[in-house]
């Protein structure tokens, strides 16, 4: 029997993307949006608080199980920066060019070995809205912040970020293998094989 699950995103790109991802598990992944659930307002302090709030925001307004992402990218010798702000760095919301120029101006003069950085991406499945242990998954996706941007792919930091043991970009490596070696390649990866662990 297929169960419906609702996605607490309004991204378009996410639900094609967790819906293609979670196709075999039996779960059919409905947008938010399609069911009236508004977005809330992010007010943890960290990915996982935030990925929490969300998918019990999903559960609790329409009363089905709820999956929710954040993710976001961390710079060592910024202290975490942009971190929960990755989106709206510059200010305003997805601005990717701003937030790019703003990280550029941040580590002006950093040398290329204090430039170290990951990108994060948490998961939370939670089967009701008082569901007392959620299902978490996380990945992390570590490299370099570069000088300057590079590669015309990809989306948000993409064309600053090279990835340690890759000679390219994000924003030049081919969108597959991005997908899989991604922050969200990982954590929708360990997604899988918990819920393939509980279905067992
Ligand atoms: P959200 O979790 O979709 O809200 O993403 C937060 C922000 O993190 C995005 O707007 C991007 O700025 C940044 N980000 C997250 N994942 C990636 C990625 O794979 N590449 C580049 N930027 C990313």
């Amino acid at each position: 029997m297929t169960q419906r699950i609702v996605l607490a995103s309004s991204n378009r790109g996410k639900l094609a993307e967790f819906s293609n991802l979670l196709a075999d598990s039996g779960l059919d992944v409905v947008a938010q949006g399609e069911l009236g659930v508004e977005d809330i307002e992010e007010t943890g302090l960290s990915f996982v608080e935030n990925a929490l709030l969300k998918a019990r925001h999903a559960a609790r307004v329409t009363g089905l199980p709820a999956l929710a992402d954040d993710s976001g990218l961390c710079v060592a010798c910024l202290h975490g920066a942009p971190g929960l702000h990755s989106a709206r760095y510059a200010g305003m919301h997805g601005d990717n060019p701003a937030n790019n120029a703003r990280l550029l101006r941040e580590l002006h003069g950093v040398p290329a070995e204090r430039r170290n950085a990951f990108f994060i991406c948490v998961l939370v499945l939670l089967r009701h809205a008082g569901d007392p242990a959620p299902l978490i998954a996380e990945g992390r996706w570590h490299g370099h912040v570069l000088t300057a941007p590079r590669g015309a792919g990809g989306f948000g930091y993409d064309p600053l970020f090279l990835p340690d043991g890759h000679s390219l970009s994000a924003a030049e490596l081919d969108p597959a293998l991005k997908n899989r070696l991604s922050h969200r390649g990982q954590a929708l990866a360990q997604l899988r094989t918990k819920l393939a662990a509980q279905a067992a």
